[in-house]
This record gives structure tokens, C-alpha cells and sequence, in this order.
């Protein structure tokens, strides 16, 4: 079978889709498609493409049973730039591969990362990782962003002098802040990327990344869209409980019986049960 072509992943190759305030995300190149997931998956018997009906079949029920080696024959690379805070989130998936640009090898450009003032937020107290999801004063919120709009500038204004003194870049760049946009090439399998989007789309993932996440999903759509309609089904959209959570379902329904119809999940774990079937409600 020769070389898949997918005429609206070829559609954007190039493009760059736009994130955050200056960020982007371009689709460098693509190796195969729902198409290559097929061949591969039915390659121990011979048999290529069927038809749009079985070929979605196929995609759906390896998927949905975690077939996952036909995903992976399908590569596909990126040019990303980002904060580097995202990229410190970023590089965390080991099954990609990456290149940076350098900051010892060239003079890094004046590019920072500044939140918009309505994503402005304090500190979450429930949850130590998050903001909390009230807005702050809009007055409030603008003084913060023009403080840490100057506070990067006096950064890179320090960094261009020590450059001009002639200090090494690799020491120069050493106080810019974690704001500073950074750029990778990021090659990964759809399988891997199937997971970083399973854990960075996600509510617990922090707010700038899961905006990345949403534009790989939405250029991966492009190039694999069979794939990711299963993805979107069976993980992101789909829920998997706990003994215990299964046994709360049951037992509401009428299906459990003695003991087990008693048991019941109680505190923090009732809560997490009822977020659970609520967001997805
Ligand atoms: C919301 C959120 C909060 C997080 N908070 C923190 C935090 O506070 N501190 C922190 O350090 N990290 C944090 N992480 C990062 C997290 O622990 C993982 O490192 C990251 O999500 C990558 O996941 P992964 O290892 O499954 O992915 P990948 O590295 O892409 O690996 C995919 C899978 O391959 C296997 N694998 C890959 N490499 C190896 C290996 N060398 N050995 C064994 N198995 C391997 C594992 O099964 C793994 O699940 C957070 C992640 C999320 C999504």
C-alpha cells in the first residue's frame, strides 16, 4: 500500500493556528492516517481498506479495547512555540521527541507570555495545584498584568545589556523568566499523543496547556479524523468508575443486592462520585 495522503491534513501543513497571546502550534508533517491505523491492524490477514463503514468500525473497536499499536503507526510532527513553563508541563511525555532552540547558541527574542486580566485568579483553596474559578476585580487584575509586563521587560532589558557586555549567552539568559516563549519541533505517535491530549485536555491540567492541548486535537482531527472520533467517545468523553463506584451504581439502580446494596461510598469519595456523573451529566 503506498504512502497515505491526507488531502485536509496536506490543507494545512504549514499553517500556523494561533494560542495564547503569541504562541502557535504548526503542523511540520505528517506520517499516515486513519488509513495507515487500518493497513497496520489488518495487516497479519491481508486485507487493506474496506470501505468508510468498516474502516470506522475497525478504528472504533481498537480503540475502545486498547488495541493500541495500529495508533502508533501513525507519527506526527509539530512546531510549537510556547512559555516555558508549558514546555516544562510539555516535556514531561517522554514518548515524543523534541528539539528547542537554544539559548546558549542564539540571542533569545523579546516574546513573554502575558495572561489575559479576566484569566487573572487567586490561589484555589480546595485544590492546591489550581486558581480558583472566581475572576478577580477588573481593576486589580490590570494593575497585576502591567506589573508583570514590566517586571519581563527590566528582565530582558537586563539580559540584552549583559549580551552587550559581551557575557555568554548561555549565562545572560539565566534570570529570564518563565514567561519566555520558547519554541520545540515535537514528533510524536497518535497513541502517545492520545494520552498527553487524554491528560492535558483535562480540568485538572493547567488552563494554559489544556489551550495547546485543544489545538493539537483539533489539527490531529485533520490528519487521523476516525481516530480521534473513537479517542473522543471512548476516553475523553467516556468515564471509567471504581469498585466501589460501580457498586453505588448499582446499588441506585435496584441492581445489588444484601450486603452490597448497603455499602455505601461516603465523605470525599461520595463527592468525587457525584462530580464525576455530574460533568459528564
Ligand atoms: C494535571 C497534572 C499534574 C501534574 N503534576 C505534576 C507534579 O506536580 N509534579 C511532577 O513531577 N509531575 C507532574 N505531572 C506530570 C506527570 O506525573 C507525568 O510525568 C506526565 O503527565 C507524563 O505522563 P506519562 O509519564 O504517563 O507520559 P509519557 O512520558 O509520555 O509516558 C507514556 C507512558 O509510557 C510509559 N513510560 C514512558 N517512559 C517510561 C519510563 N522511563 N519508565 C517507565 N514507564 C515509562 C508509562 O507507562 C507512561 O504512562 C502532572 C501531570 C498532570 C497531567
Amino acid at each position: 500500500m503506498a504512502h497515505c495522503v491526507v488531502q485536509e491534513a496536506e490543507a494545512i501543513l504549514d499553517r500556523e493556528f494561533p494560542v495564547l497571546d503569541t504562541g502557535f502550534i504548526r503542523l511540520v508533517d505528517y506520517l499516515g492516517g486513519d488509513e495507515r491505523v487500518v493497513q497496520a491492524a489488518r495487516v497479519s490477514y491481508g486485507a487493506g481498506t474496506k470501505g468508510y463503514r468498516e474502516d470506522e468500525g475497525l478504528i472504533d473497536y481498537l480503540l475502545r479495547n486498547q488495541h493500541t499499536s495500529p495508533f502508533e503507526q501513525v507519527v506526527l510532527t509539530f512546531h510549537v512555540k510556547l512559555p516555558v513553563f508549558v514546555a516544562r508541563q510539555w516535556v514531561r511525555h517522554r514518548t515524543a521527541r523534541l528539539n528547542e532552540i537554544s539559548g546558549r547558541y542564539s540571542v533569545l527574542q523579546e516574546a513573554f507570555y502575558l495572561p489575559a486580566s479576566e484569566d487573572m485568579a487567586l490561589q484555589c483553596t480546595q485544590d492546591k495545584q489550581s486558581r480558583a474559578a472566581e475572576v478577580l476585580d477588573r481593576e486589580q487584575a490590570q494593575g497585576i498584568c502591567a506589573a508583570m509586563a514590566a517586571a519581563q521587560k527590566r528582565a530582558y532589558t537586563e539580559y540584552t545589556d549583559l549580551i552587550e557586555q559581551g557575557i555568554a549567552r548561555e549565562l545572560a539568559r539565566i534570570n529570564l523568566p518563565l514567561s519566555l516563549y520558547t519554541e520545540l519541533y515535537w514528533q510524536i505517535d497518535l497513541h502517545n499523543l492520545f494520552h498527553f491530549l487524554k491528560l492535558r485536555l483535562s480540568a485538572h491540567a493547567q488552563k494554559e496547556i489544556r489551550a495547546y492541548a485543544q489545538v493539537l486535537l483539533q489539527i490531529t482531527k485533520q490528519v487521523a479524523p476516525l481516530s480521534c472520533r473513537a479517542f473522543e467517545r471512548h476516553v475523553l468523553e467516556g468515564v471509567s468508575f471504581s469498585r466501589e463506584e460501580f457498586a453505588e451504581i448499582k446499588r441506585r439502580l435496584g441492581l445489588s443486592q444484601g450486603a452490597a446494596s448497603k455499602a455505601r461510598l461516603e465523605g470525599k469519595d461520595l463527592a468525587r462520585f457525584e462530580a464525576k456523573l455530574n460533568t459528564r451529566g
